[in-house]
C-alpha cells in the first residue's frame, strides 16, 4: 500500500513508539513509522507490524511525502538533544498549520521553548505526556497534550481514540498551552515517586514493627485494593508480596534495597522550589531514593549509631488499620500538594489548567492509576475554583475520619526508629496547613535581628518596620 497516505508519523522505534504504532494501527489509523537508524523500520515491518496497514519511511523526506495534510509528526525518542536534532530537521520539511507532537518524557521548558520558536513559521507543537509505560502505550495510555491549541481538533481523534478509558471517557483531554502538557506529566511522575515510597513505608512498618510474613502482607494489600486504596500500585505491590523466585521462596527480601531513578521526580521537587510551593511529601520521596542509594555508608552506620529497643506492645490488628488509614491520608495530602503545584504554575504561566480533567486523565491507564481519582475530578467537578483538595467537603470528612491513624503511625514508627518520610512529611504540612498561627513570627524577627529585613506588624498590615533589637545604635 506504498500510495496510502498516513493519518500520522511517528519517529523513534523503541518499545514506547512501537506500541504505540500499534495501538494506533488497531484502532484504525495508518501510520507511517520511522527511525533514526532506519534498518530498525524494516525490521519492524517485517516483524511486529508484519498484516498491518503500518507503513514505513527510509528518510525524514520520504516519511513527510507519505502524509495526509495537515501532517502529524510524532516523536517518540530520547528527551533532549535526540528532540532537538529531530526537531530542527523537520521544520524545513513542514509547512504551515503542520504539527509536531513530542510524546517523551521532555522537560515543559523545552517544550515551552520549542512552542515559542515555531510561532513564526505556523508549526504548531505540542508536548505530550504519555504514561502507563509500555502495556499503556500498547492498549491504553494516559495521554496529556499541552502546547499550540490550533493544533489539538487535528490529533483529538486519533489520542482519545488510543488512550485508555475510565467510566468510558477517554483519558487524554487538552491540557493547557506551552509546556502544561509535560508539566503536568512531570507532577504526574512525582506522585508517583510519593505513592510508591508511602507504599514502601508501610511495607517497612509491617514487617519491622509488627513483623508480618509476607504471605499476610499480600492478604492485607489484597484487602486494601477492595475499598478507598484500589489502585494499580497497590494491586502490583500484592502480587510482588507474594511471588516467588525459582527456588520456592519469596523474591523481593533477595533485592538490594538501593532505588534508582530518572529524575522526573527530582524535577517535580525542583519546581516545587522554584515556584514555593510545599510539595514536602515528593521532596521526601526523591531524597528517600539518595539515602537508600547510599547503601554501603548504611551498612557501616548500622553498625555504629543506636536505634530504639522499644518493641510493639499494641493491637496488631488495630495498628493495621491505622496504617491503611495513615497511607489514605498521606496520599491524600501528596494530591493536595501537587496540585497546589500546578495552581501555582498555571497561575505563573497563564495555563488555563482543568483540574477535574486532568484527574481524569490520571484515573486510568498510567502507573497512578486509581479509584481515589475519580474522587479528585468529582471534587474539581464540583467546584472547580475549589483552592485546595484538603478543603473539598468529601476529603475534609475523609481527612478528619483519617488524620489521628496517621498520628498513631507516625508516633509508632519514630519510637520503633523505622524511618517513615513520607508519612512524617504529611503529618507535618497537614498540621502546618491547618494552622492559623506559625512560627514564623519569630523568624521575621530574627531576619530582622541580623539583616534588618523588616517585618510586618499583625496591627498595621502592609507597614513593614525595623527594630533596633540590641539597643545598640
Ligand atoms: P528510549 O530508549 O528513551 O529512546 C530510544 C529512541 O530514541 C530510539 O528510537 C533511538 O533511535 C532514539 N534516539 C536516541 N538517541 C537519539 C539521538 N541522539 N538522535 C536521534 N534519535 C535518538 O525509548 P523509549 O523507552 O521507547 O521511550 C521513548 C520516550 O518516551 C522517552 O522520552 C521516554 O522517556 C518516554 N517514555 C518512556 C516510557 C517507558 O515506559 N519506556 C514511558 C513513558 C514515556 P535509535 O534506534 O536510532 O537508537
Amino acid at each position: 500500500m506504498t500510495d496510502q497516505k498516513a493519518d500520522l508519523a511517528l519517529i523513534g522505534l523503541a518499545v514506547m513508539g512501537q506500541n504505540l504504532i500499534l495501538n494506533m494501527n488497531d484502532h484504525g489509523f495508518v501510520v507511517c513509522a520511522y527511525n533514526r537508524t532506519v534498518t530498525k523500520v524494516e525490521q519492524f515491518l517485517a516483524n511486529e507490524a508484519k498484516g498491518t496497514k503500518i507503513i514505513g519511511a527510509k528518510s525524514l523526506e520520504d516519511m513527510v511525502q507519505k502524509l495526509k495534510k495537515p501532517r502529524k509528526v510524532m516523536l517518540l525518542v530520547k528527551a533532549g538533544s535526540a528532540v532537538d536534532e529531530f526537531v530542527k530537521n523537520l521544520i524545513p520539511l513542514l509547512e504551515k498549520g503542520d504539527i509536531i507532537i513530542d510524546g517523551g518524557n521532555s522537560q515543559y521548558l523545552d517544550t515551552q521553548r520549542w512552542c515559542k520558536e515555531l510561532e513564526p513559521t505556523g508549526i504548531h507543537y505540542i508536548g505530550m505526556g504519555v504514561s502507563g509505560g509500555e502495556d499503556g502505550a500498547r492498549y491504553g495510555p494516559s495521554l496529556m497534550p499541552g502546547g499550540h491549541p490550533a493544533a489539538w481538533p487535528h490529533v483529538k481523534p486519533i489520542f482519545q481514540a488510543i488512550s485508555a478509558k475510565a467510566n468510558n471517557e477517554p483519558c487524554c483531554d487538552w491540557v493547557g498551552d506551552g509546556g502544561a502538557g509535560h508539566f503536568v506529566k512531570m507532577v504526574h511522575n512525582g506522585i508517583e515517586y510519593g505513592d510508591m515510597q508511602l507504599i514502601c513505608e508501610v511495607y517497612h512498618l509491617m514487617k519491622d514493627v509488627l513483623g508480618m510474613t509476607q504471605d499476610d502482607m499480600a492478604v492485607v494489600f489484597e484487602d486494601w485494593n477492595k475499598g478507598e486504596l484500589d489502585s494499580f500500585l497497590i494491586e502490583i505491590t500484592r502480587d510482588i508480596l507474594k511471588f516467588k523466585d525459582d527456588d520456592g521462596k519469596f523474591l523481593l527480601p533477595k533485592i538490594r534495597d538501593s532505588a534508582g531513578q530518572k529524575g522526573t521526580g527530582k524535577w517535580t521537587g525542583i519546581s516545587a522550589l522554584e515556584y514555593g510551593v510545599p510539595v514536602t511529601l515528593i521532596g521526601e520521596a526523591v531524597f528517600a531514593r539518595c539515602l537508600s542509594a547510599l547503601k554501603d555508608e548504611r551498612v557501616k552506620a548500622s553498625r555504629t549509631l543506636p536505634g530504639s529497643t522499644e518493641k510493639f506492645t499494641g493491637d496488631k490488628k488495630q495498628f493495621l488499620d491505622h496504617l491503611r488509614k495513615a497511607l489514605y491520608a498521606s496520599k491524600l495530602i501528596s494530591y493536595a500538594q501537587g496540585f497546589m503545584l500546578l495552581r501555582e504554575a498555571a497561575k505563573v504561566h497563564s495555563w488555563n489548567l482543568n483540574y477535574g480533567s486532568i484527574a481524569l486523565m490520571w484515573r486510568g491507564g498510567c502507573i497512578i492509576r486509581s479509584v481515589f481519582l475519580g474522587n479528585i475530578k468529582d471534587a474539581y467537578t464540583k467546584n472547580p475554583q475549589l483552592s485546595n483538595l484538603l478543603l473539598d467537603p468529601y476529603f475534609s470528612e475523609r481527612i478528619s475520619a483519617c488524620q489521628g491513624s496517621l498520628r498513631q503511625v507516625v508516633a509508632t514508627a519514630a519510637l520503633q526508629g523505622v524511618p517513615a518520610p513520607t508519612l512524617s512529611s504529611a503529618l507535618s504540612f497537614y498540621d502546618g496547613y491547618r494552622s492559623d498561627v506559625l512560627p514564623a513570627n519569630l523568624l521575621q524577627a530574627q531576619r530582622d535581628y541580623f539583616g534588618a529585613h523588616t517585618y510586618e506588624l499583625l496591627s498595621k498590615p502592609g507597614q513593614y518596620v525595623h527594630t533596633n533589637w540590641t539597643g545598640h545604635g
